[in-house]
C-alpha cells in the first residue's frame, strides 16, 4: 500500500516544550487512520502541520508522496479537513455557508453543494440558522464542507468531541460511508479508545508528543484478547476435553494447572460443568477485563484516555 502522509522527525517545539516530539507518522491509502491520544498529546499541533496551518521546528512532511512544503498548494487541493472551530456563520443556513466556502475554495458546481449536504443529511434543512444547529449538526456540515472539492484525504481533529452517544455514532457512520463509498484516506484524531476502534483500521498512539506504537487494531485485538482462565487438578486431561468438546477452541496451558481459552467467550459455565463432570476439580474461572482498554491505559502511563 502507498503511504498517502509519511512523516520524518516531525517536531514542533513551543518554547521549551515539544508539542510533538520526532513524530514518524505512516498513513497508508484506503485507511481509516485513528490518531489517538489524551488531551494535550500533541494531535492538534501534529494536524495543524499536516495542513501546512503551523510550521514545524524539525522534520519533514511528505502527503501523496510529495514534500508538502514544496507543493503546498497542490497537496492542499487534495485534502479536506476539519479542525476545530467550525467557523460557519451563525446568522446563515448551512446551504448559504457552504456556497459561501464552495466559492473561497474554487467549487463552482452547485451539484457539489446539494450532493455534500445530502451525504451528511442536511439537505433538508432549507431554512434553519446554523446558529440555531446542534452540536451534531455542526459537525455534520463541518465535514460537508470537508468533502465539498472531491478531497482523497480527509483530515479530521477530534470530529465527535462535544457530541452525544447518538450523535457519535451518526458522525462514525459517516465517516465509514464515506470512506468506503469515496475511497477516501482518513485521518481522525480522537481521545476516546473506543471512538477509534469501531472506526479505524490503523492506529497512532502519541503521548507527550511522541508517538508511543503505531498498529493495525487487528493486530492490537489479537495481541490483546479476552480470555476465560481456568484453574483445574489436570491439564491434560483438561485441555483434551476441551479439544473433544469445543469445536475450534483455542487455548493455551500455562502450567500448574492454568489453562486460557481464547475462544468461547461467554460459555465458561458449560466449560466449568464439562470438566466437572469429568472428575476435574475446578478451583477458579475468571473472565478476562477488557484488555485493549488496559493496555491503552499501561501504554499512557495510568489513568483512561481523555
Ligand atoms: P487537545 O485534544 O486537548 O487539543 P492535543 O492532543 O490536540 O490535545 P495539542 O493541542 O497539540 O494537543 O497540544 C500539545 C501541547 O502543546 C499542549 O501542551 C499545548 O499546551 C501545547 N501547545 C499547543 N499549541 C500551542 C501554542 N500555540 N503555544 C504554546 N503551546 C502550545
Amino acid at each position: 500500500m502507498t503511504a498517502v502522509i509519511r512523516t520524518t522527525n516531525l517536531t514542533k517545539q513551543y518554547g521549551t516544550q515539544k508539542a510533538v516530539d520526532s513524530l514518524q507518522l505512516n498513513v497508508k491509502q484506503g485507511q481509516i487512520y485513528g490518531f489517538l491520544g489524551r488531551n494535550g498529546a500533541g494531535k492538534t499541533t501534529t494536524i495543524r502541520m499536516l495542513l501546512g496551518l503551523v510550521k514545524p521546528t524539525e522534520g519533514q512532511i511528505e502527503i501523496f508522496g510529495e514534500n508538502l512544503y514544496k507543493h503546498q498548494k497542490e497537496i492542499l487541493r487534495r485534502i479536506g479537513s476539519m479542525v476545530e472551530h467550525s467557523g460557519f456563520y451563525e446568522n446563515l443556513t448551512g446551504r448559504e455557508n457552504l456556497l459561501i466556502n464552495a466559492k473561497l475554495m474554487g467549487v463552482h458546481k452547485k451539484s457539489a453543494i446539494e450532493e455534500a449536504l445530502e451525504i451528511v443529511g442536511l439537505e433538508q434543512e432549507t431554512k434553519k440558522l446554523v446558529g440555531k444547529y446542534s452540536m451534531g449538526m455542526k459537525q455534520r456540515l463541518g465535514i460537508a464542507r470537508a468533502i465539498l472539492h472531491h478531497p482523497e484525504l480527509l483530515i479530521l481533529d477530534e470530529p465527535t468531541n462535544g457530541l452525544d452517544p447518538v450523535g457519535i455514532k451518526e458522525v462514525r457512520r459517516l465517516i465509514k460511508s464515506l470512506a468506503e463509498e469515496r475511497k477516501l484516506t482518513v485521518l481522525i484524531s480522537s481521545h476516546i479508545l473506543t471512538e477509534v476502534e469501531q472506526l479505524a483500521d490503523q492506529i497512532g498512539i502519541i503521548h507527550q508528543g511522541k508517538l508511543l506504537e503505531e498498529v493495525s487494531f487487528e493486530e492490537l485485538r489479537t495481541r490483546n484478547r479476552n480470555y476465560i482462565e481456568l484453574q483445574v487438578s489436570n491439564d491434560n486431561k483438561a485441555s483434551m476435553l476441551l479439544e473433544q468438546h469445543f469445536a475450534g477452541v483455542e487455548y493455551e496451558a500455562h502450567g500448574e494447572g492454568f489453562l486460557r481459552v481464547y475462544s468461547h467467550m461467554g460459555q465458561q459455565g458449560k466449560l466449568n460443568k464439562l470438566l466437572v463432570e469429568h472428575d476435574i476439580e475446578v478451583t477458579r474461572v475468571a473472565v478476562s477485563e477488557d484488555r485493549l482498554e488496559d493496555y491503552f491505559i499501561k501504554l499512557i502511563g495510568g489513568g483512561t484516555i481523555g
